[in-house]
C-alpha cells in the first residue's frame, strides 16, 4: 500500500488548526493567536541557531576581511577595513553578545532586521569602492550577503525579502549615483535579482514547511487530547487535568467540583434506535455539557461510554446547583425521543456532583469517588435528578468506585 504523505484533511475534525491547514497561508500568516504562537514559538526553538548563524556571520566577515588584502591596497583597502571593523564587525559582536539577553529575545525581529540592513548597505559601500578602484570583483559577496539574509534563522521569509529588498535597493541607486558603467550595473543588478529570486524561494518554500509542521503539531496534540466521537477532551486530559487542578486548589485553598454526567437507559436507546443514533445523542449531550459549563476554567471531558465529566475549579456552591440545573434544562431542551425510558419520554441524564475543598489528607481518587456514590444515589433515586454530596466526604473512606456493579 502506497504510503499516504499529506493529511487527508477532510476526515479531521473540527479544529481550528485544521481550519487553517486548510485554509492555507500563501500570505505566510495564519489568523492573529495562532500566528503570535508560532512567532514566539520559532523565537524561542531557534535561539541555538541565531546564535550559531551570527556566529558564521563574524567568520565570514573576519575571513573576508584577510581576504580583501590579496586583492585590494592603500585607501581602497583603509576604507574598506573601516567599515568591516567600525560597522559590521561591532554590530555582528554586539548581537552576539547580546543574543543571550531577554531584552534581544523580546526585540528579535526589530533589531535583526536593522542590523542585516546596516551590515548590507555596508557590504554595497565596499563592494562599490572596491568597484571604483578598477577592481571589477564586486557581486560574489554580495550575493553571499543576500542569501545568507534569506537564510538566517530569526527571519521569517517577507522579513529576509524586505531586507534584501533594501540592500539592492542601496546598491542599484549608489551604483548610479557612482556612474558605475552600463552594462555592469545591468549585470550587478540582475545578478542580485535572481539572487533574491532561488533565496527567496527557498526561504518561502522553508517557512511554508515549518508553519505547515506547526499546524500538523497542534493538530495532533488536539487528536491526543480530545474524543474522537464528540471533539471533547478525553479520559486521557480529564485525568491528568483533575490531578493538576487538585494540587492547584490544595495550594491555593479554593473549593473544587465534579459533576458526573450519565445518560439514563442510554443501553435501551442503543438497543431501541440504533447505535448511529446513539452516537449522534452522544454528540449533542457533549456538545450542550460544554456549552452550559463556559466559565474559562470549566473543563468537560468524555469519562467513559455514555458517562461525561465537569470539572469546576473554585466554584461557589451556588454557581455548581445553578449549572446542574442549567445542564437538565439544556438536555430537557434537546428533545431527543426515548421511548424505551421509563423515566421519561425524552433521554434524560443523572448527575452526581462532588463539592469539596481538597486537602493534602485526601485524594484526588477519593474525590472522584465521592461523584459517582452520589450518581450512584441519583440513578437509585429514580433517575433524571441530580444528587450533591459534600459533607459526605469527610466520613467516606476510600474504596472501589461504585460504578463497576452498577454498569
Ligand atoms: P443507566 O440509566 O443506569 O445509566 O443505564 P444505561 O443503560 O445508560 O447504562 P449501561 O451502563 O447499562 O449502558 C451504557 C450503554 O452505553 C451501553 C453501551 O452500548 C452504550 N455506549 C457506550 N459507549 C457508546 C458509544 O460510543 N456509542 C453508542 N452508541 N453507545 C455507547
Ligand atoms: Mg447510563
Ligand atoms: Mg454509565
Amino acid at each position: 500500500m502506497a504510503a499516504q504523505r499529506n493529511l487527508n484533511l477532510k476526515d479531521l475534525p473540527d479544529s481550528p488548526a485544521a481550519a487553517e491547514l486548510r485554509r492555507g497561508f500563501p500570505w505566510l500568516r495564519f489568523e492573529p493567536a495562532f500566528e503570535a504562537q508560532f512567532r514566539a514559538l520559532t523565537v524561542s526553538e531557534r535561539q541555538a541557531e541565531i546564535r550559531a548563524g551570527i556566529a558564521l556571520a563574524l567568520a565570514l566577515a573576519l575571513a573576508f576581511s584577510f581576504l580583501d588584502r590579496l586583492i585590494l591596497a592603500g585607501e581602497v583597502l583603509a576604507f574598506v577595513n573601516r567599515i568591516e571593523r567600525w560597522v559590521i564587525a561591532p554590530i555582528l559582536v554586539i548581537a552576539l553578545a547580546g543574543a543571550h539577553t531577554r531584552l534581544a529575545r523580546r526585540n528579535l525581529r526589530p533589531v535583526s532586521r536593522l542590523a542585516a540592513a546596516a551590515i548590507g548597505l555596508g557590504m554595497v559601500a565596499c563592494q562599490l569602492a572596491i568597484f571604483e578602484a578598477g577592481t571589477h570583483l564586486i557581486l560574489p559577496s554580495l550575493v553571499l550577503t543576500v542569501l545568507y539574509i534569506y537564510f538566517f534563522p530569526a527571519f521569517f521569509f517577507f522579513e529576509a525579502a524586505l531586507v534584501n529588498g533594501v540592500i539592492l535597493a542601496g546598491y542599484l541607486a549608489a551604483a548610479w549615483q557612482l556612474d558605475v558603467a552600463g552594462a555592469f550595473l545591468v549585470y550587478g543588478g540582475f545578478a542580485l535579482m535572481f539572487t533574491n529570486m532561488i533565496g527567496g524561494s527557498v526561504s518561502y518554500a522553508f517557512e511554508t514547511a515549518r508553519r505547515t509542521s506547526f499546524l500538523e503539531s497542534l493538530l495532533l496534540n488536539e487528536l491526543v487530547a480530545n474524543d474522537g466521537l464528540t471533539g471533547i477532551h478525553n479520559r486521557r486530559m480529564f485525568d491528568e487535568h483533575i490531578s493538576v487542578t487538585w494540587q492547584q486548589a490544595i495550594r491555593e485553598k479554593q473549593h473544587m467540583a465534579l459533576l458526573l454526567v450519565d445518560i439514563d437507559y442510554f443501553k435501551l436507546y442503543n438497543d431501541h434506535y440504533g447505535h448511529q443514533k446513539g452516537d449522534e445523542c452522544l454528540r449533542a449531550v457533549a456538545a450542550t455539557l460544554r456549552r452550559s459549563a463556559r466559565r474559562p476554567l470549566d473543563f468537560t471531558a468524555r469519562y467513559g461510554g455514555e458517562e461525561f465529566a465537569v470539572v469546576l475549579y473554585s466554584p461557589t456552591r451556588h454557581y455548581v446547583a445553578e449549572l446542574t440545573a442549567i445542564i437538565q434544562q439544556a438536555i430537557a431542551a434537546l428533545a431527543i425521543p426515548h421511548a424505551a425510558s421509563t423515566c421519561s419520554a425524552n433521554l434524560t441524564v443523572s448527575i452526581g456532583v462532588a463539592y469539596v475543598q481538597p486537602g493534602t489528607q485526601r485524594t484526588v481518587q477519593g474525590f472522584i469517588q465521592l461523584a459517582d456514590e452520589a450518581l450512584y444515589e441519583a440513578k437509585d433515586q429514580g433517575r433524571n435528578c441530580v444528587r450533591f454530596m459534600e459533607e459526605e466526604y469527610s466520613t467516606m473512606h476510600t474504596g472501589a468506585f461504585r460504578s463497576a456493579p452498577r454498569s
